[in-house]
């Protein structure tokens, strides 16, 4: 039987939805609504984008948007007294810069000075921290959009095997994190990792956070898996994901599509976690 696609713009769009209904209820209580600032270093066509989408996805929710758009030759320096000052001002209640920066720009410092009461990334190393000591803080978007989407297909995780391919700061590790925290065994792969299709093929749920086109495919599945492939590699024939997933929908029971998948679970988290940084601040 063909693998059931998850509809992660289904399950996004629902985020996004109670999120609407709770910054109303908010507002209708006399609060300001919340304020998300996104800071963009350079002309990136890809940024733009992701930087207008996150911003429309605010303005739908009732969220205030507020966009610093600086120079591809902006230092360092420059950069980190923006964060700081908006970490200062009462009126931001999330930041977000978005990544990757220029050249002359450390990205983990930047990311060390954004308040981590408004990380709403979930990436510095304040909300990282919790995370590993299953402590609640901001966690990043694309992880808990995952999560969301297995609590919406009613996965079982206790106690089952989860393999997530992939240890980035930002995907492959808190993804482990929450799915340990939600009581499965988690294995973690990576580039060195022996026999990856042997290894993937124990998981009751396998998650591809690589960023190699249809890397996996049916012989790193086990049948009646549920499959969430994080994967966004464009190529000339539009974007795909990690997995094969021609390959794999007789054997899996679930599949997150690319796209459709988890792509839109990364903006509705971003939404839910501005919210939630908003009240923490009220
Ligand atoms: P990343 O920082 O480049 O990390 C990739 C990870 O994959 C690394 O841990 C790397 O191992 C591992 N890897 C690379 N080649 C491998 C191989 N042949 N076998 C096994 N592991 C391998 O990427 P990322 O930021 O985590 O993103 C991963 C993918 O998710 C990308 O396609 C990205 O576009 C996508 N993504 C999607 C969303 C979304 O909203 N849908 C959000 C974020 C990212 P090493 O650590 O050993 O190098």
């Amino acid at each position: 039987m063909a693998a059931r696609l998850i509809d992660g713009k289904a399950v996004g769009a629902a985020v996004r939805e109670r999120v609407r209904e709770e910054v109303a209820e908010l507002v209708a209580a006399g609060e300001r609504p919340p304020a998300l600032a996104t800071v963009l270093v350079g002309e990136d066509p890809a940024s733009q984008i992701y930087i207008r989408n996150k911003r429309k996805a605010c303005e739908e929710a009732g969220i205030h948007s507020l966009h610093q758009g600086l120079p591809a030759d902006t230092s360092e320096d420059e950069l980190l007294d923006l964060v700081v000052g908006l970490g200062l001002d009462d009126e931001v209640d999330g930041i977000l810069v978005q990544l990757p920066v220029p050249a002359q720009i450390d990205p983990d410092r930047i990311v060390a000075a954004i308040d981590p009461a408004k990380d709403v990334d979930g990436l510095t190393p304040v909300n990282a921290g919790l995370l590993a000591h299953g402590m609640p803080g901001l966690v990043p978007c694309t992880p808990s959009g995952v999560m969301e989407l297995l609590r919406h297909e009613g996965v079982e995780l206790e106690g089952a095997e989860a393999v997530v391919v992939g240890r980035s700061k930002l995907v492959g590790v808190p993804i482990a994190r929450l799915l340990l925290g939600a009581n499965a065994t988690v294995t973690i792969c990576h580039s060195r990792s022996r026999d990856l299709a042997a290894v993937c093929s124990r998981a009751d749920v396998l998650v591809a956070a690589v960023g190699v086109p249809r890397m996996l495919g049916a012989d790193a599945v086990k049948p009646g898996a549920t499959v969430i492939d994080v994967g966004m590699n464009r190529g000339e024939d539009g974007v795909c994901g990690d997995v094969d997933t021609d390959a794999v929908l007789d054997v899996a029971a679930a599949i997150t599509p690319v796209p459709g998948g988890v792509g839109p679970m990364t903006i509705a988290m971003l939404l839910a976690n501005t919210l939630a940084a908003a009240r923490a601040r009220v």
